[in-house]
């Protein structure tokens, strides 16, 4: 192909490059010099054009700094500088609306993922795939807050989507440009846009991938993310049934509630007035009351749900983050 004759940096400058890598990076000044040596290097044994694009996600110590040298040295790297902390899976979702390339391969800036593994999710997602997930085989975080519940998360994650994966929490993936279209993510969902892309057809494979120890820097998560996954697990097996109906949720439920309203009250008239039992020593009674109005919130809260999700697909797509700041990247590149 034409592009394999030309100078490393002219490829760099490619509009539309092959390959988009995106970093979230969240106050990994130590790790970012190495981190972009290493991974600059994997990228141009490829051959392939490509474009790094670093999202500054509200660094406090000096990551900006040194992004904007790295920056300014090849302007085949890109930097987002988000205006404050909003969490990986925010970085992400710039990364992915910025990204110009036909592959998108999402990667941690701290080192624990090795950017030598691009050349094989390449070669995996050349058999036909349209997603492949790295999997943490063998690694190396802590085992009882991190380890551990990662593994419960991934079989209860495996179970609820049905999208069989060891590793939803991997950054390191590869993505074809088509499989992330349409893909919003929020909370700590980044782990899940395997699940929404096999939900919307894609093909989706998993490559064992090497994992470091971290070696300078710190972890930003412990315990507290798997409940946050949890949730969100909890949120899109909701939303993949029910997102343009909830009223078929939430009115089963109000339903339900009706029906055991009912018989508790047939109950408590049937002991009333045949049995002649007061109804103050009565649960029954009570229990009728309790399941009526249960019954009735149920199928309003069902209508708001209702009234929410059309406000939803008919008003304006907002983005889930602001842009501070924009280093080597035309406007027409994505969002304003
Ligand atoms: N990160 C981020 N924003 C945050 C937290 C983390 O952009 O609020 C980045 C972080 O810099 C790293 C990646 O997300 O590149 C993964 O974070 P970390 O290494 O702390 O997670 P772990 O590997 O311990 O799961
Ligand atoms: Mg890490």
């Amino acid at each position: 192909m034409r592009e394999y004759q030309l100078k490393p940096v002219e490829r760099q400058h490619s509009a539309r490059p092959e390959l988009s890598v995106f970093l979230p990076v969240f106050n990994e000044e130590e790790n970012l010099n190495l981190l972009n040596a290493r991974l600059t290097e994997a990228l141009e044994q490829l051959r392939r054009t490509y474009e790094i694009i670093y999202v500054d996600d509200g660094s406090t110590d000096g990551s900006l700094a040194i992004l904007r040298q790295l920056a300014a040295d090849n302007a085949g790297i890109r930097v987002i500088a988000l205006r404050r902390n909003y969490g990986q899976t925010a970085a992400m979702s710039a990364g992915i609306d910025h990204a110009r390339g036909q592959i998108l391969i999402p990667m941690d800036a701290d080192l624990q993922n090795d950017p030598v593994d691009i050349a094989r999710l390449l070669k995996k997602l050349n058999e036909g795939y349209d997603v492949v997930s790295g999997w943490r085989k063998d690694r190396k975080d802590k085992m009882i807050t991190r380890r551990v519940p990662s593994m419960l998360a991934n079989r209860l994650i495996s179970a609820i989507s049905g999208v069989h994966l060891h590793d939803y929490g991997c950054s390191l993936k590869a993505y074809r440009r088509e499989a992330l279209a349409d893909v919003r993510l929020y909370g700590e969902m980044h782990r899940f846009i395997p699940i929404y892309a096999t939900w919307a057809g894609a093909k989706v494979a998993e490559l064992p991938v090497t994992h470091h120890p971290r070696h300078a820097g710190k972890s930003k998560y412990g315990l507290s993310r798997s409940l946050k996954v949890l949730f969100d697990l909890i949120t899109i097996k909701f939303m993949a049934t029910y997102w343009t109906k909830p009223l078929y949720l939430f009115g089963a439920a109000g339903l339900l509630c009706l029906a055991i309203s009912f018989f508790a009250l047939v109950g408590a008239l049937y002991y009333r007035f045949v049995l002649d039992v007061h109804l103050n020593r009565m649960p029954l009674a009570t229990l009728a009351m309790v399941m009526f109005g249960m019954g009735i919130q149920f199928i309003f809260m069902g209508l708001i749900a209702e009234m929410v999700v059309r406000t939803y697909h008919e008003s304006q797509d907002k983005p889930t983050y602001l842009v501070r700041e924009k280093i080597n990247l035309e406007d027409d590149a994505g969002e304003p």
